[in-house]
Order: C-alpha cells, then sequence, then structure tokens
C-alpha cells in the first residue's frame, strides 16, 4: 500500500495524488473517492455503513440512515459509540434548504456535585480512576436524539430501522482487527463480568480477529427499543438496570439514578453559521466547542489567502496552528453548557472580533501564548485526555437530505460498564475536574443536569445558494475541531477532494504545542516551524473522518478516513 505524502497533497491541484512516491505512513490508503449519482453513507464501519445502504435503497431518508448506521455502530465497532453515550446530529434539509442541530449529549446526574471528581484532599481523581466504574456515567442521549430527529426528518418506521442491527446481533459478526487491537490493548475492559463475558475467550484471551460475535442482549434490547420507542430504554426495566448497574459498581459507585434517565431530553438547537470564501459552514452550538471553534478557526483564516499558489504548506500550517492556538484560548474558558452558563457564542464568530483575532497573527512567527479574546468571566480548563474512541458519519439520500452525526461514549469502552449488550458512557470526565482555579469558578463544572463540553463537531458546509456542498466530521477528542476544520480547508481552500482531503495528514494545535502526525510528510515540517518559534511534536494522530461532498454537477463524493476501518458507500451497482 503507498502511503500518503503531503507535498503530494498540497499540489493535488497539479499532481495526482497516485502518482507520488510511496513513504511510511501505516494507514489503508490511499483510496480513491467513492462516487454515486443518488445516496452515499460513510461511516466507520463496512458492516454499518452497509446497514445505512440499505435504509436509502428501501426509500428511507438521512436520518433513518443514520439510525440504522449508528445502531450497528453501537454493535461492531461498540468501542466507540453506542446507546449508551451521545451524539450531535446536524440535518440539512434538500427542500427547505435549511440546517437543524440535535443535541443528544449526556447529562450530570441530579445528584451530582461540582465535587464529583475531587478526592478526599480536594485534588482532582486520577484521571483512570474516574473513568472506569459508575462515577462519570452521565444519562445517555443518543436514542432519545435520534428520536426526535426521526419525528422531524423520518421517512421509514421507527422499527424498521432496527432490523439490520438486530439481525446482525443475532448472527453474530466477525470482530474486525481494530477491535481486537482494542481489547488486547485496554487494561480495565475485563474489570467488570458483562465486558469480560462479551470481549474474551472463556479462557480469558481477547476475541480474536474474525472471531464471529453474537450479542443476544444487544439484540434483545434494540428489539424492545424497535417496538416500544426510546421510552423502551429511558423507562422501565432497562432504566433501572442501568441505574442499578451504575450505583452497584464495585470499586467506583456513580450516581446516575432512574429519574435521571427517564427525565432525559434531547433538545433542538439552532445551528451556527458562518461565512468562509464565500461559502456557508454550519456548525453545532454548545454544549460542544466544536462548533464555536471550528468557525473561529475558519472565520481568523477567512483573513489571509491559503490557496496553493498564495501560500506555502509550511506558512499554511503555520497559520492554521495559530489560528487553532486562538480559538483554543477561548475555547478553554469560555465554552462550556450555555443552559447554565453564560457563553458569548454570538461574539466569539463575529466577523469583526475574528478580525481583531486575526491581527493578532504574526505570518512569520509563532505568538508565545494566547490569551482569551474577551474579560474572563471564569477560570479555564486544561486539555484533557482522548482516547481511540468516538464515531463520525455523514449521509447524504436520494432526496438531496444530509446527515453530519458525531456519537461517543467517550473513552474506547467508555466506563467498561455493560447492561443489556452496550457499553455505559464515561462522558462525565469531560467536564472540569476542578470546579474552581485561583478563586474563579470554572464555566465547564460539574453540575447537576449539566451536559459536560465536548469537542465534537459535526459540520456541514452550504453554497452561497444554501445548496449542500459537504457533510464532514471526526473523532479524536479535541483534536476533532483541528481534523474538521483542516478538511474544510483543503476542500475549499486547495480544491482537494473529499478523499484526498481526508487522507491529508494531521495538525493541530491546542494552545500550546504544535502537534504533527507522525509517518507523515507533516513530520518533515516540525524543524522549519520550530524556526518559526512552535513548540512542536511529532505524534499519533488517529484521526476518523468521514464526509460527502456534493460537487456543482450533483455527484455525490463519500470519503472515509484510512486511519480507521471505515468506509464511503453509493447505490449498489
Ligand atoms: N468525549 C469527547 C467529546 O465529546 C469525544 C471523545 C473523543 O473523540 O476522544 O469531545
Amino acid at each position: 500500500m503507498p502511503p500518503l505524502r503531503l507535498s503530494c497533497l498540497v499540489a493535488g491541484l497539479v499532481i495526482l495524488l497516485t502518482a507520488c512516491a510511496p513513504q511510511t505512513l501505516e494507514i489503508s490508503g490511499p483510496r480513491p473517492v467513492v462516487e454515486s449519482d443518488t445516496f452515499m453513507v460513510a461511516a466507520a464501519n463496512p458492516l454499518a455503513a452497509e446497514a445505512g445502504r440499505d435504509m436509502l435503497d428501501r426509500g428511507g431518508s438521512a436520518v433513518d440512515a443514520a439510525i440504522a448506521t449508528q445502531m450497528v455502530l453501537g454493535l461492531v465497532e461498540p468501542q466507540s459509540s453506542g446507546i449508551g453515550g451521545g451524539a450531535f446530529l446536524l440535518h440539512y434539509d434538500g427542500e427547505t434548504r435549511e440546517v437543524a442541530a440535535f443535541d443528544g449529549r449526556e447529562t450530570a446526574p441530579a445528584e451530582a456535585t461540582p465535587g464529583l471528581f475531587l478526592d478526599e484532599d480536594s485534588e482532582p481523581m486520577d484521571f483512570w480512576e474516574t473513568v472506569v466504574g459508575g462515577r462519570a456515567v452521565g444519562a445517555p442521549g443518543l436514542l432519545r436524539m435520534l428520536e426526535l430527529a426521526h419525528e422531524d426528518h423520518g421517512r421509514l418506521p421507527w422499527a424498521e430501522l432496527f432490523e439490520p442491527a438486530i439481525e446482525l446481533a443475532r448472527d453474530g459478526f466477525p470482530v474486525s482487527a481494530r477491535l481486537h487491537a482494542l481489547i488486547a490493548q485496554d487494561r480495565f475492559l475485563d474489570t467488570y463480568p458483562a465486558a469480560r463475558k462479551t470481549f474474551y475467550t472463556p479462557q480469558g484471551e481477547p476475541l480474536p480477529l474474525g472471531h464471529v460475535l453474537i450479542n443476544a442482549d444487544y439484540a434483545d434490547t434494540l428489539d424492545a427499543v424497535a417496538q416500544g420507542g426510546a421510552d423502551a430504554f429511558y423507562q422501565g426495566a432497562l432504566a433501572e438496570e442501568i441505574a442499578g448497574t451504575v450505583r452497584r459498581a464495585e470499586g467506583a459507585p456513580g450516581l446516575l439514578s432512574v429519574e435521571d434517565i427517564a427525565g432525559y431530553s434531547a433538545k433542538r438547537r439552532e445551528a451556527l453559521c458562518n461565512p468562509y470564501r464565500g461559502y456557508l459552514v454550519c456548525g453545532m452550538p454548545p454544549p460542544t466547542s466544536g462548533g464555536v471553534a471550528v468557525l473561529q478557526i475558519l472565520g481568523i483564516l477567512d483573513f489571509f489567502d491559503l490557496h496553493p499558489q498564495a501560500a506555502s504548506f509550511e506558512e499554511i500550517v503555520h497559520l492554521f496552528a495559530e489560528a487553532n492556538r486562538l480559538a483554543f484560548a477561548d475555547r478553554d474558558v469560555f465554552l462550556a453548557d450555555a443552559d447554565f452558563v453564560e457563553v458569548p457564542v454570538e461574539t466569539l464568530i463575529d466577523r469583526d472580533y475574528l478580525a481583531e483575532r486575526a491581527m493578532l497573527i504574526d505570518p512569520n512567527l509563532a505568538m508565545s501564548a494566547a490569551e482569551p479574546g474577551l474579560p474572563r468571566v471564569a477560570a479555564g480548563m486544561p486539555v484533557q485526555q482522548h482516547g481511540a474512541n468516538t464515531s463520525h458519519l455523514s449521509i447524504v439520500d436520494g432526496e438531496g437530505n444530509a446527515v453530519s452525526m458525531t456519537s461517543s461514549i467517550e473513552q474506547a469502552f467508555g466506563s467498561r460498564l455493560m447492561v443489556g449488550g452496550f457499553l455505559l458512557n464515561n462522558q462525565l470526565t469531560d467536564f472540569s475536574f476542578e470546579p474552581e482555579i485561583d478563586g474563579r469558578a470554572v464555566a465547564n463544572r460539574v453540575e447537576p443536569g449539566k451536559r459536560p463540553r465536548s469537542s465534537m463537531s459535526p459540520t456541514i458546509v452550504l453554497d452561497s445558494d444554501g445548496r449542500f456542498v459537504l457533510a464532514i466530521g471526526s473523532p479524536g477528542g479535541s483534536r476533532i475541531i483541528a481534523f474538521t476544520a483542516s478538511r474544510i480547508l483543503a476542500v475549499l481552500d486547495m480544491g482537494l477532494d473529499v478523499q484526498q482531503a481526508i487522507q491529508m495528514p494531521n495538525v493541530a494545535n491546542r494552545g500550546t504545542v504544535t502537534e504533527l502526525e507522525q509517518g507523515t510528510d507533516a513530520a518533515g515540517f516540525a524543524r522549519a516551524l520550530r524556526r518559526r518559534g512552535h513548540e512542536v511534536s511529532v505524534t499519533e494522530m488517529t484521526s476518523g473522518l468521514h464526509g460527502v461532498m456534493a460537487l456543482p454537477d450533483g455527484t455525490l463524493h463519500g470519503g472515509a478516513d484510512p486511519r480507521r476501518e471505515g468506509v464511503a458507500v453509493g447505490e449498489r451497482e
């Protein structure tokens, strides 16, 4: 397999990708972009994408396909997302050209206090001690959100959307290389009996590659939800089992109650849309920081010419890193659940404000540290850990409706607690562990009923007439923001197709260090960037981007990240 060459991608306008000499990045690409005249599903696993295609084949909508795809993801990619977790979904209506936003983020239990992650000496707890077990389990939001999106944009009957996942859960599916590797390397997955039974052989070995995993409990759960709607999950026996498992988790009991689960509600929110290079880029509002940060980065870069003929790749990486640094300075201080704290969203993405921020960038030299651009009302919060988790899917249906959805149980395998064949999230670790810093409350501190700040950045780009252009997003913790913003830039500024853009090496800056993806040509820029004053780290950066793009003639292009096992699929030949 010939791996990527960044320089080739940068010169993508003039040089064919395939003409580039092989290098060392261990990914399964490059791949050609997938084309379709009718519809497209791009998702993190072939079986899941296939379930989505099935629904589109039957005349289903993008939301129908997203639900079917997600239900299979919860089975075949259980480490990443599922009904025990949460998600954000952006929907584009092909007829009205409106973008709608759905919030299925987990909520903190009513009994949670700002000191949830402090030890008896009022010091922040060790991260891993909080991940495993019940402490960080929030009320799951995925199913309520999908139900809401289906109410607004579904076409096929709810129950039908669960058929592929139920069948696959009963018949079994082959454990993928990625799932096998993640089981094998996980230090905590065998902590509790249900996950031990599901992911290991009776001899205690990680399930081998290709092992046919049957998950009858998951099939039963989905059967109940297919028949009874999301209520079958949020009320009754299943909710009691979830709360009981969390509250009785050995060594790390949590606070989630049946009332928290029954009281969960998904929210319709207003998408945030800002112009960029004459396009309109739409993202998700808080509680994710993703939408605001992506729009800030692009809004700042809109004041620079990034066309490959105007800027070298080194210059583009420098400017991109600086724009990221500025966005993270604001994000750390202001972004949190806007239902609980005031988040100056409008100001943060205002063009005049972003012009001021852009003026702080020296085109040649890195700034030493970025400060937030507005008076601080709260203390900041350090960047958190991230794992090999979370999933993004992008779908366009036959009617031109689109879905861009990122879904997560937080760390890989979440809390490691399992109920009804699915894993429970540890999403509450996305809150600040410290409720107060230097006497100032942290905006993203734990509060009962509050949603933890996210970085998930499902995005939809429209043209100046409001026609759909691109749906994209990624997993990757707080690097999601850079992964997503850089691909929008690659498509709109560099003219790459969506697959080339996704394959492009990753670059990020989350406030201090400029990170370059190990094993790619990006690493070759380390010296030059250091000369410009960047503190540089060359590191593994496993994005999982999935995107669908519409060309002006209506042809759809689908792209999947070769760093993971996803695919893009159009109509059957
Ligand atoms: N929990 C993270 C978030 O909501 C996503 C996890 C990840 O991708 O690492 O931002």
